[in-house]
């Protein structure tokens, strides 16, 4: 299948061939028919599959083949959870609309209103907004819908996880009834079923990559290890040149900081994104990661939304997250686009239970490395292991110092298989 087969207009398929894009992922084969046909569409997927392009092409070109009317309305309107996010959309939607004449503003909390009013005064065609600012905008007077044609929610189970869902419903509450509307989301929990049925139009729904398939695609592996030893562990695993472009997950913000600082320590030069940052701070850490000037980019989860890096070889989970669901998201920077990437977790006693539920999200045992300087005595098996692994060898640090290998495969697994693939069917919630 090639974009020239989506029947997408010339404009459109030299932008796509100016991003260097050969042929379109599943999202964009699935979804760009549905939506140029104007139907409302109900996406299961998550950032990394292509599904910005999946709705902006064909948004673009519903918007081109009627041209604005003259008092230039808001057409589009996009809600994403962060900035983040909300930024890299609107960076796409200039991108794959290099070769039209369509306006977009981006707007988002945590800096000044101003420069975005004077945006929205230009008239644009499509606005990309998180739901706070956007809000705010509106209750100020500066932003009306009434010409609305179509609205994209993207992921929409992270939007409710922060607590947005009143701000949506409110936004909703103010667009025109007839549109058409989007809703993409990376897991399809009941809320978000019951957000769909209230906002959708007879949907089509398309799903990709479920989640277990992404998965797979990235080599995984848990370091059993003493949450005293992390950093030390951290530190040696970054020793291996292999190891390049690396996101750390961090439960806290504090802690982001803190690794930070001791990695500084040890000569790895580190930054740190997360929401106490400002805004100009994040760009920067994102931008210096982006480029390859920072190697190792510390986060959490909330500020790791959407970050959209290329070429990112490892995620490391210094934290394992409580909610599984942020580990497929996490560990799914990886692999962007088709790529293959490393996924290592750190494990230590009282993120035990985390690693059950997560490996039953993900319907795989995930293989443990055994052999590593700061090994605990998790890895020893245990008959009681809800899991049903049983993993490592408690070696010492001082024992085998040498023969761990990080950057490459795993070790074995308990099913005695170095095959990350290899999975373990576990009922599903
Ligand atoms: P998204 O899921 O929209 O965040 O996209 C993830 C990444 O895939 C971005 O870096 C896009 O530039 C890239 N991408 C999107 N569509 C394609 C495509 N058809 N071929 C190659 N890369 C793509």
């Amino acid at each position: 299948m090639q974009f020239e087969d989506l029947k997408l207009i010339d404009p459109l398929l030299r932008a796509v061939r100016a991003e260097g894009y050969t042929e379109p992922t599943p999202i964009q084969v699935q979804a760009i028919p549905q939506v140029l046909e104007g139907k409302d569409l109900l996406g299961c997927a998550q950032t990394g599959t292509g599904k910005t392009a999946a709705f902006a092409l064909p948004i673009m070109q519903r918007l081109s083949a009627a041209p604005s009317p003259s008092n230039r309305p808001i057409r589009v309107l996009v809600l994403a959870p962060t900035r983040e996010l909300a930024t890299q959309i609107g960076e796409s939607f200039r991108s794959y609309g290099r070769n039209l004449p369509l306006k977009q503003v981006t707007i988002f909390g945590g800096v000044g209103q101003n420069p975005q009013v004077d945006a929205l005064r230009r008239s644009p065609d499509i606005l990309v907004a998180t739901p706070g600012r956007l809000l705010d905008l509106m209750n100020q007077g500066y932003i009306r819908f009434d010409r609305l044609e179509v609205l994209v929610l993207d992921e929409a189970d992270r939007m409710l996880d922060m607590g947005f869902i009143h701000d949506v419903k409110r936004i909703i509450a103010a667009l025109p009834k007839q549109r058409q509307t989007l809703l993409f989301s990376a897991t399809m929990p009941q809320d978000i079923q019951d957000l769909a049925n209230s906002i959708l139009n007879n949907p089509v729904y398309v799903e990709v990559t479920p989640q277990a398939t992404t998965v797979e695609k990235i080599q995984q592996a848990i370091y059993f290890v003493e949450k005293n030893d992390k950093r030390s562990l951290l530190v040696h695993l970054l020793s291996d040149k292999a190891v390049k472009r690396t996101l750390v997950f961090t439960r806290t913000k504090h802690r982001a900081n803190q690794l930070v600082k001791h990695l500084s320590t040890a000569s790895i030069h580190a930054e740190a994104i997360h929401g106490n940052k400002s805004q100009s701070a994040r760009e920067k850490a994102l931008s210096n990661f982006k480029s390859g000037v920072t190697r190792v980019l510390v986060a959490t989860d909330i500020a790791a939304r959407g970050i959209d890096v290329d070429d990112i070889t490892h995620v490391i989970n210094f934290d394992l997250p409580n909610e599984s669901e942020s580990y497929v998201h996490r560990i799914g920077r990886t692999a962007r686009a088709g790529a293959s990437g490393i996924a290592f977790s750190f494990c230590e006693e009282e993120e035990r239970p985390y690693l059950v539920d997560i490996e039953r999200l993900i319907r795989m045992n995930v293989p443990v490395v055994e052999n590593h300087p700061y090994a605990s005595k998790l890895g020893v098996p245990s008959p009681t292991d809800l899991s049903g692994r049983r993993s490592g060898n408690g070696s010492r640090p001082s024992s085998n110092r040498s023969s761990h290998s990080n950057g490459q495969r795993p070790q074995r697994d308990a099913n005695g298989s170095n095959n990350p693939a290899r999975r373990r069917r576990y009922p599903t919630r």
